[in-house]
């Protein structure tokens, strides 16, 4: 099963991401995560992509295509994976979409999660990350066991550096700039599978589980 998610920043496409890889047993593959991880060990690319996070505006193509084709090529792809986070641009669907059918092979659902821009500035603000594990929660909606202990690994929860209100704004911008559009590119495809994700998170899994069968 290969699955994009879609949405807003702060939609929920982690959390529910995290769970539909649980449920199939594929990998779950956040560009974020893997340019969080980068800046974390001071790597090159790290250095580079923290300039455009920190703005809230997008890593340039260049860098993420190649980044994210690299990664499905290992091994543990080979029955599949959710996207969380990519594709962002055009660019980059379209070049998803030729390294895929290059191997007689395609997307089998884009989930959208729907969520208007008004509730996305209260998620963001309590939104904790685990940065070993990718783990997501919020204080309020969706608070870990143990107050700043990941759930899944025991590891510390931080507050992200571009969850401050004046980049959210930033990024939302970015977002229907330039992500929006792959909506229509997937309904196009006939995989966009649209989900309310104003729900509570067991919800909107449920409701995601259920398109997918
Ligand atoms: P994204 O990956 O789309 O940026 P996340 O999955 O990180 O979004 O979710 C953003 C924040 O909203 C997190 O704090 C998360 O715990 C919280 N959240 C996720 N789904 C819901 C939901 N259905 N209702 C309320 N809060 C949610
Ligand atoms: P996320 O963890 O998905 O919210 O992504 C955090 C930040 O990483 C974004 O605001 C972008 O700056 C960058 N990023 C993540 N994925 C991509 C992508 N596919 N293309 C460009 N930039 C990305």
């Amino acid at each position: 099963m290969k699955i994009v998610m879609l949405g807003a920043p702060g939609a929920g496409k982690g959390t529910q991401a995290l769970n539909i890889a649980k449920e199939y047993g594929i990998p779950h593959i956040s560009t974020g995560d893997i340019f969080r991880a980068n800046i974390k060990n001071q790597t090159e690319l790290g250095m580079k992509a923290k300039e455009y996070m920190d703005k809230g505006a997008l890593v340039p193509d260049e860098v993420t295509i190649g980044m994210l084709l690299s990664r499905i090529e290992e091994d543990d792809c080979k029955n599949g994976f959710v996207l969380d986070g990519f594709p962002r641009t055009i660019p980059q669907a379209d070049s998803l979409k030729k390294a895929l059918s290059d191997k007689n092979t395609k997307i089998d659902f884009a989930v959208d999660i729907e969520v208007p821009d008004e509730d996305i500035i209260n998620r963001m603000s309590g939104r904790r990350a685990c940065t070993k594990c990718g783990g997501t929660y919020h204080i309020v909606f969706n608070p870990p066991k143990q107050e700043g202990i990941c759930d899944n690994c025991g590891s510390e929860l931080v507050q992200r550096a571009d969850d401050k209100p004046e980049t959210v704004l930033e990024r939302l911008k970015t977002y229907h700039e330039l992500t929006q559009p792959l909506i229509d590119f997937y309904k196009q495809e006939n995989v966009l599978v649209e989900v309310d994700g104003t729900k509570k998170p067991s919800e909107v899994l449920e409701d995601i589980l259920g398109a997918l069968k």
